[in-house]
């Protein structure tokens, strides 16, 4: 009998370089292999099982839909989808909602709206999207060409064109690709997720909405990573005061079901009519049954606490000994030490706590109630790992 590892590296495309544990199952924060050995889980299967895994109230509310109808087609109506476009309407002052499956088609739906608005409003060469480099979008061939970010792009020419890449906190540049450039609409994270966690400043952000906002720029900010709680705001735009044109989300919204979201506000709420786009699987009554009990969830008790949690994790990394900096918001934050991250993650593990990588630090995306013991005992484990070379220097 070969092991699963070996079963998997014949069978599944090689398209992912797996850690090395065959997770059987989970409760809460916590997972056991295949030997049952215990792990804390800081990575929330990259920010998705926002209330852990297998949390009794969100399964309750999927296995209740599961029992009822688990799928329709967007040819019918369903209360789940419906319950869940309203909510995010109501809790954003957006106005409509596209539901997809995933974080990319979340994005390919935005700049299908950004690319209709500007054709009906300024014309069909008004077709340029602009996004920051160092993003990431997702890997369709569109948002692919959507992240900023070369070695992404290499092998899979040619890529959707119309896009234009930034630096980032750098506003004359962003204005001189305006200038330069026939732009339908602007994309981007308010903290890169995969591209190293890094936060946009405040005064750029502002003002690139404000020259969005001048220039009919549909201004869309995406919060696949960043949304549903993660920040420590239902959504991250919301501490940069901006009212963005789209907001689009997935990872966390369906709490570990494949759910996407285009969120739309007032200027573009309308764009997209009859046969503009679709997909079999959005709005999925089984998804947006558990989305539904996730957001209902995500309230200001709950912020409160992510935002209490994040700082006991910046003040425990920021004075760790091999810790050179920390960054991100929430319950997302980068460290950068003075080990490799790999091996910072890959000792962790070994000592059971599991943790991710984005460039070069290592990357924390905890569920959202994670109990505080769980994530002290964990934050022993990173800061050991941590501080371990510094040691061997000594
Ligand atoms: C993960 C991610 C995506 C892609 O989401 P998928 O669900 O993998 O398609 C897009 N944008 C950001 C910011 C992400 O973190």
């Amino acid at each position: 009998m070969s092991t699963l590892m070996e079963r998997d590296s014949a069978y599944v495309a090689n398209t992912y370089r797996r850690f090395p544990v065959e997770v059987v199952s989970g409760k809460g924060s916590l997972l056991w292999d295949t030997d049952g050995k215990r792990y804390i889980d800081l990575g929330s299967g990259i920010g998705v099982t926002a209330f852990g895994i297998a949390d009794d109230a969100w399964q309750a509310a999927v296995t209740a839909q599961l029992g009822r109808v688990q799928h329709t087609s967007n040819l019918y109506y369903t209360e789940p989808c419906v319950a869940l476009a309203e909510r995010l309407c109501e809790r954003t002052g957006m106005k409509r909602v596209f539901f997809g499956n995933s974080g990319a088609e979340a994005n390919e739906c935005a700049i299908k709206v950004a690319r209709k608005y500007a054709a009906e409003h300024k014309g069909a060469e008004y077709s340029t999207v602009i996004t920051l480099e160092n993003s990431f979008h997702g890997r369709t061939l569109t948002t692919l060409a959507a992240t900023g970010q070369d070695h992404f792009h290499e092998l899979f020419q040619p890529l959707t064109p119309g896009f234009v890449h930034a630096p980032a906190n750098d506003f004359a540049a962003m204005e001189a690709l305006v200038a330069e450039h026939k732009v339908a609409g602007i994309l981007m994270e308010c903290v890169q997720g995969e591209g190293g966690v890094n936060s946009l400043e405040l005064k750029y952000v502002r003002q690139v909405a404000e020259l969005a906002a001048r220039e009919d720029i549909v201004l869309m900010i995406d919060e696949v990573q960043t949304g549903n709680g993660r920040s420590g705001k239902l959504y991250a735009y919301e501490y940069y005061g901006i009212r963005p044109d789209v907001v689009t989300t997935a990872k966390g919204l369906g709490g570990g079901l494949p759910l996407g979201a285009a969120i739309l506000g007032e200027k573009v709420a309308d764009v997209l009519g009859f046969g503009d786009h679709g997909s079999t699987f959005g709005g999925n009554p089984v998804c947006c049954a558990g989305a539904v009990n996730v957001l209902d969830r995500i309230d200001d008790e709950l912020l409160a606490d992510v935002r209490r949690k994040s700082l006991y994790l910046f003040n425990e990394l920021i004075k760790a000994k091999g810790v050179k900096s920390v960054s991100g918001m929430g319950l997302m934050i980068g460290i950068e030490t003075k080990r490799p991250a790999a091996e910072v993650v890959a000792e962790c593990r070994e000592n059971g706590v599991l943790c991710l990588t984005a460039k070069h630090k290592v990357r924390l995306l905890p569920a959202l109630n994670i109990p505080m013991e769980l994530l002290e005992e964990a934050i022993a484990v990173i800061k050991a790992a941590c501080a371990k070379e510094d040691r061997l220097c000594l």
